[in-house]
């Protein structure tokens, strides 16, 4: 799979190119699939019950009845482990029903892409939610469904929410707002308003990591074979090696 204009970048691809530019020569030049995990497919659930919900409803009694629709039974060892996954997952929307009764704010968008150029770059991206809120600012909302929150998390150190901020700006000219990490499993939110991102640094990440895409620097970095999903297949994996010794 070559990427159908080489000039265009977006957060996972310059997440993937940081954590291992042999990962990213794996998965966006050779289309390597890293697979699904128990946990990926869950996110994969909750992503696509909550942009139908928000879609098609305003009743939050109708969310279980979408993820019951949206429920992928892919990436489980086993019938004992989907069934665990499942209920983590309806645990999370009960308590995301609780707070869409009590939500203030307007869900203008869900999954809305925004695309804008930056010296010869285009930078693409998609976003879960977009609310209007009363005051009539702006709230973009990155949902995560794992169940860990690092401590000391400093939201405006996010490349993600960094990127998504600069797209909201940019592209859709909303100029007054803030960027949320929305811990569905946590039933958490942590803001930061759009000014409190460094747009320049983020704009230079993503063009450094464009530029050493282009020339092909593809070098193994294997910092994050421990946690990469392709590990068991790399010929550089520092975990399979130690596997084998
Ligand atoms: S296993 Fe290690 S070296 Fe191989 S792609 Fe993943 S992170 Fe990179």
């Amino acid at each position: 799979m070559i990427p159908q204009n080489p000039r265009e970048l977006n957060y996972s691809k310059v997440k993937t190119y940081r954590e291992c530019p042999y990962l990213y020569k794996l998965k966006y030049t050779e289309g390597r699939k890293e697979g699904l995990t128990p946990a990926t497919s869950l996110g994969v659930s909750i992503h696509r019950t909550l942009d139908d919900y928000h879609s098609h409803s305003s009743d939050p009694g109708e969310i279980m009845r979408y993820y019951n629709a949206n429920f992928l039974c892919a990436g489980f060892g086993g019938a004992g482990e989907q069934m665990e996954y499942y209920l983590k997952g309806q645990r999370m929307l009960k308590i995301y029903e609780q707070r869409e009764h009590e939500r203030k704010s307007a869900v203008d968008a869900t999954e809305r892409e925004f695309m804008f150029d930056y010296e010869g770059w285009t930078i693409r991206g998609k976003i879960d939610r977009i609310d209007r809120l009363e005051d009539d600012s702006w709230e973009v909302i990155d949902y995560k469904t794992d169940a860990q929150l690092e401590e000391n998390y400093d939201i405006t150190s996010s490349l993600q929410l960094g990127v998504y901020s600069i797209g909201a700006r940019r592209a859709w000219n909303l100029k007054k707002g803030k960027a949320t990490v929305y811990f569905v499993a946590l039933d958490k939110k942590i803001s930061a308003g759009f000014d409190s991102f460094n747009e320049r640094e983020i704009l230079d990440i993503f063009t450094a990591a464009g530029e050493a895409i282009e020339a092909r620097k593809f070098a193994p970095d294997t910092k994050h074979c421990p946690r990469c999903l392709m590990n068991n297949r790399c010929p550089y994996s520092s975990v399979k090696r130690q596997e084998a010794a």
